[in-house]
């Protein structure tokens, strides 16, 4: 039986609400010693709000706040648990958690209330996984993705994949409990066509990972450009306010800046860079070489230029260094001054003519971007965005392209059947059906306390 934790569940700076949750067998009365409505708080009716006084360890009243009791198993973690929501004051909700952990409780780890969620079979860990990611979602898209992989359809996608392959195994057992049988009497086409629907499934939801990953983690992004072409005067205008000093002395951004910027429904890990030129001095030398390197590591770079000006040799360069990259457009900047440079000069299929000090030209941008990263896929859950899941799906998708070629070949029916049951294990380590304890340890690692 587990015993009785207790948690902040929000955040650390004042605010209208502050949460403090319990999950445990007995909670109610726990909490009902320090936390007093007119009816004991242990005979709440369940799933109502109650108005009490909550006390802290000298018994002083320290807030009136409403309380709820869930009562097993109609709870997030499956056991009683119970919430209270009080005013926001940091000092009192650390007062009030102290209060409970006098009276007995037990002070929770990271994502143990959901840890208990998912142990309780309340969820699985495709469920568990998108707690976090819609915690930590940066765009409206990552959480309604998260949210749909809370409501289970990456559980629902990958189910009836391995209760394919759990028939397929029962056949093969039969073909090796009856050894003097040919395997073509158990079907070799029935079972080959259904490994193809089991590696075609797999290969589907592996197909979502890229634009997935994009929605979760964002498109890291350069802007390249000689110094003064206007690169930090275009961070700020995406960024929304001034995230990078801006001067006309050429050489003022010294090193690498990133900011997560949301350019329609794309979110870019947007790196401003020192500048490709020849280095004038050690630490700008530094940044030079960290510029050519996030070019190397992006996945999109964004060549600016001031197009007031002629194309000069150090335009060039930033150009080469641009091309480094898997993706990449011109940003003909300045196009508020009269144009030096034509469209048709830049070595980019992409060029747009853009004003960073007028915002004239950037409107083009979401909609370019929302099609090369994130396509026309709706998200409600169907992109595989996690990387622990995509490796797990993967070695499933190779496991069975094993088996495949196993039967077409005619191996022995016990060699296929060890790679189906490989591609069942690694699909079990996904809805955690068989994943080591070590693993979800290191899951439920990366939520926060009171999750
Ligand atoms: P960086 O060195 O490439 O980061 O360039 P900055 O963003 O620091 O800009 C250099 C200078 O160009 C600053 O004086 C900016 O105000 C100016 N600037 C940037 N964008 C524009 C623009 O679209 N039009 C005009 N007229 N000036 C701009």
């Amino acid at each position: 039986m587990s015993d009785i934790i207790a948690a902040i569940a929000t955040g650390r700076a004042p605010c209208a609400i502050g949460i403090l949750r319990l999950s445990g067998p007995g909670c109610a009365a726990l909490t009902g010693r320090v936390f007093t409505p007119k009816q004991p708080f242990a005979d709440a009716p369940d799933r109502r709000l109650v108005l009490g006084l909550l006390h802290d360890r000298q018994g002083r009243v320290i807030d009136e706040c409403l309380g709820v009791v869930c009562r097993a198993p109609h709870s997030y973690t499956g056991e009683e648990t119970v919430e209270l929501q009080c005013h926001g004051s940091p000092a009192m909700l650390a007062a009030g958690l102290e209060s409970l952990l006098a009276a007995g409780a037990r002070q929770a780890g990271p994502g143990e209330f959901t840890r208990r969620a998912f142990l309780n079979g309340k969820l699985d860990l495709t469920q568990a996984e998108a707690v976090v990611d819609l915690i930590d979602a940066e765009t409206a898209d990552a959480a309604a993705n998260a949210a749909g992989q809370l409501g289970g359809a990456l559980k629902r996608a990958i189910e009836p994949v391995y209760d394919g392959l759990t028939d397929l195994c029962s056949h093969f057992h039969a073909v090796l409990d009856y050894p003097d049988e040919d395997i073509e009497d158990f079907g070799a086409a029935e079972l080959s066509g259904a490994l193809d629907r089991a590696g075609a499934a797999l290969q589907e939801l592996l197909a979502t990972y890229e634009k997935g990953r994009h929605l979760r983690q964002g498109v890291r992004a350069v802007l390249l450009g000689k110094p003064n072409a206007g690169k930090s005067s275009l961070l700020n205008r995406l960024a929304g306010y001034d995230r990078v000093i801006v001067t006309d002395i050429a050489g003022t951004t010294r090193d690498t800046v990133e900011e997560p910027v949301r350019v329609g429904r794309v979110l870019l890990r947007l790196t401003d860079t020192a500048g490709i030129r020849e280095a004038g001095d050690a630490i700008e030398a530094l940044g030079v070489a960290r510029s050519e390197q996030a070019a190397r590591e992006a996945e999109l770079a964004l060549f600016v230029c001031d197009a007031s000006q002629p194309l000069t040799d150090e335009d060039r360069r930033a150009i080469e260094a641009a091309k480094c990259a898997p993706r990449s457009l011109a940003l003909c900047n300045k196009s508020d001054l009269p144009a030096a440079v034509s469209p048709d000069e830049l070595p980019f299929d992409t060029v747009l003519t853009v004003s960073a000090r007028t915002g004239a030209g950037l409107d083009a941008l979401p909609a370019l971007l929302e099609g090369w990263f994130l396509g026309e896929n709706a998200c409600d859950g169907s992109l595989l965005t996690n990387p622990r899941q995509f490796g797990a799906l993967d070695r499933a998708s190779r496991a069975i392209e094993r088996a495949k070629t196993g039967l077409s070949l005619g191996v022995t029916p016990d060699a296929v059947l060890t790679d189906v049951e490989e591609a069942m294990a690694a699909l079990g380590e996904v809805t955690g059906r068989t994943v080591r304890e070590d693993i979800t340890n290191r899951i439920f690692e990366r939520f926060c306390v009171g999750k």
